[in-house]
């Protein structure tokens, strides 16, 4: 029986700890000293590292890790981080044997041009670092909004009842700009509700699920019409292509307190 344990780490990073009680696996590391000390509280041997992404708050910590465990670490094929001994990309599966876990790895390019996303099919799990969030996404660093857009349909087509481990707790943020975008949505207001009251209490939003995300996340709806039309009435849009208002979407977001 496999289980994920949430580090916090930063200001509002997690990281993912999968365990089954004797081994674990980390996905995306960017501090090694939350990571050690809960290894060390819970008496976990680390197995393997699993990262998305180049961005520092997602490796910083992958050479301390790697001085207390010699272990395999798996990453991004189409990026330069030097510790990785596991290139991988579209289409490849991998077994961490000491958890008997089974991933496998989708090739998900926008917030940086290799980003790569895990796939846990018997667990229902996906970790995809900074492509897919709670009420949002990445922003795009490197890659172009039609890239972005492909990546998450690959993501959105997966079963609705998969968690979504992903990186950050930013969920409050975007679901506030998510009710700007849909002012009409329901579902959006009874999410704000129900994750300011896991909040409250301390609580990671984290993980949300697909069929959540496809219920109230603008990035994964920029198809609704009431969104084109909202964009337009609020002098955002450019141009009524589902890629333009996506482009238009994620320009809006970035600019939006
Ligand atoms: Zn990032």
């Amino acid at each position: 029986m496999l289980n994920v344990l949430t580090i916090p780490a930063f200001q509002d990073n997690y990281l993912w700890l999968i365990h089954d009680g004797k081994h674990a696996v980390v996905v995306d590391p960017g501090d090694a000293t939350p990571v050690l000390a809960t290894l060390a509280e819970h008496r976990l041997a680390l197995a393997a590292i699993l990262l998305t992404h180049h961005h520092p708050d997602h490796v910083g910590g992958v050479p301390e890790l790697l001085r207390h465990f010699n272990v395999p670490v798996f990453g991004p094929r189409q990026e330069a981080i030097p510790q990785i001994t596991h290139p991988l990309g579209e289409g490849d599966a991998i077994t961490l044997p000491e958890l008997a876990l089974q991933l496998s790895v989708l090739d998900v390019p926008g917030h940086t041009l290799g980003h790569i996303a895990y796939i846990a099919h018997e667990q229902s799990w996906l970790f995809c670092g900074d492509t897919l969030f709670a009420g949002g996404c990445g922003r795009l660093f490197e890659g172009t909004p039609q890239q972005m857009v492909a990546s998450l349909s690959k993501l959105a087509a997966l079963p609705d009842k998969t968690q979504i481990f992903c990186a950050h707790e930013y969920t409050l943020a975007n679901l506030r700009f998510a009710s700007e975008v849909e002012p009409e949505n329901i579902a959006i207001k009874a999410r704000i509700q129900h994750e300011q009251a896991k909040r409250d209490q301390g609580h990671p939003t984290v993980p949300s699920t697909i069929g959540l995300e496809k219920s109230t996340n603008p990035f994964l709806r920029y198809r609704e019409p009431g969104i084109a039309d909202r964009l337009a009435v609020t002098g955002h849009l450019s141009g009524r292509e589902p890629i333009a208002v996506f482009a238009a979407l994620r320009q809006w977001k970035n600019s939006y307190r």
